[in-house]
C-alpha cells in the first residue's frame, strides 16, 4: 500500500488566497500582533487585497486593534464571512472565543476553529493572507506549518537576548518544514526621545540585525518604541493608516510591506 510520509505533501493552499504569510514570534509581548496588523494595512495601502487571520488565542487583540466587536457571519455554504475593517478582511479567534474563558476550554475550541478558519472561509479573492500566529511553537503553529502552503514566515523579535533565544526556536520550526523565512522585523528597536531627538536602545542595540545576518535573511525593518503605535493599536486605528510621509513608524511599516 502506498503511503506518503513527506509532510510537505500534506500542505494545501487556502482557497481564494494567492500568498499566505505567517507572522510568528518566540515569545509573547514583542509586538507580533502589532506588526501583523500594520503589515496588513501597509500592504493594503500598496493596493493589494489583504486578509488577516488572528490565531493568537493567548492574546487575541486584533479586534481591539481594528476597533471592532462584530462577529463574523456565514454564507449559504456555511463558510465564515470575514468582517471588514480599514480595508482589511478580518477573522479573529478573539471574536469567537470569550476572552475570559479558561485556556483549558479555549484550547480545544481554538484548534477546531483554526481548522475551519483555514478551509472554510469565503475570503473572496486575496493577494495576501496574513496569519497572526500565537507565540512559541505549540499545537496551532504545528497545525499551520504542516497543513498550509505558506509563502513564508516573518519573524518578529525585540533586540533583547531573551526574545532572540525564543525567536530562534520559532525559526527552527519553519526550517524543519522548509517554509522560507522572509525576514526578521525588529520591534521596539529604540525609543526616539522627542525632547532631545536621540535614539535610546532600551532593549539593546543590533540584536535583530545580528540574528538576520546569522540566518542569511533580510532584516525587513526596525520599528521604534513609540507612543502613537501603542495608542493607535488600543484605539482601533493601526498606525500604518497614517501618511508615511508624515509618520516615521507608518513609513517603517510601509518599507516592510514593500520588502
Ligand atoms: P504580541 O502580539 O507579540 O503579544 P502585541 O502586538 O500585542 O504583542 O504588543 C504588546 C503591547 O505592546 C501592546 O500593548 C502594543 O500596543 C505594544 N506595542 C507593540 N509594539 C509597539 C511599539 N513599536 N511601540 C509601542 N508600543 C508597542
Amino acid at each position: 500500500q502506498a503511503t506518503n510520509d513527506d509532510p510537505a505533501s500534506w500542505k494545501a493552499a487556502v482557497p481564494g488566497v494567492k500568498h499566505v504569510i505567517a507572522v510568528a514570534s518566540g515569545k509573547g509581548g514583542v509586538g507580533k500582533s502589532t506588526v501583523s496588523a500594520n503589515l496588513a494595512v501597509a500592504l493594503s495601502k500598496l493596493g493589494y487585497r489583504v486578509g488577516l487571520l488572528d490565531l493568537d488565542i493567548y492574546g487575541p487583540s486584533m479586534a481591539l486593534m481594528f476597533g471592532t466587536k462584530e462577529r463574523p457571519g456565514a454564507n449559504d455554504n456555511d463558510e465564515f464571512l470575514p468582517i471588514e475593517a480599514h480595508g482589511i478582511k478580518l477573522l479573529s479567534l478573539g471574536l469567537m472565543i470569550e476572552e475570559d474563558s479558561p485556556v483549558a476550554v479555549r484550547g480545544p475550541l481554538a484548534t477546531r476553529y483554526v481548522q475551519q478558519f483555514l478551509r472554510n472561509v469565503e475570503w473572496g479573492g486575496l493577494d495576501f493572507l496574513i496569519l497572526d500566529l500565537p507565540p512559541g511553537t505549540g499545537d496551532i503553529q504545528l497545525t499551520i506549518v504542516q497543513t498550509v502552503e505558506l509563502a513564508g514566515a516573518v519573524i518578529v523579535t525585540t533586540p533583547q537576548e531573551v526574545a532572540l533565544i525564543d525567536a530562534r526556536k520559532a525559526i527552527g520550526l519553519f526550517k524543519k518544514v522548509e517554509t522560507p523565512i522572509l525576514g526578521v522585523v525588529e520591534n521596539m528597536s529604540y525609543f526616539l526621545c522627542p525632547s532631545d531627538g536621540k535614539k535610546y536602545f532600551i532593549f539593546g542595540e543590533g540584536g535583530g540585525r545580528k540574528e538576520a545576518d546569522k540566518l542569511g535573511v533580510p532584516l525587513l525593518g526596525q520599528i521604534p518604541l513609540d507612543v502613537d503605535t501603542r495608542t493607535c493599536g488600543d484605539e482601533g486605528h493601526p498606525v500604518a493608516l497614517e501618511d508615511p510621509a508624515a509618520n516615521p513608524v507608518s513609513a517603517a511599516f510601509r518599507e516592510v510591506a514593500e520588502a
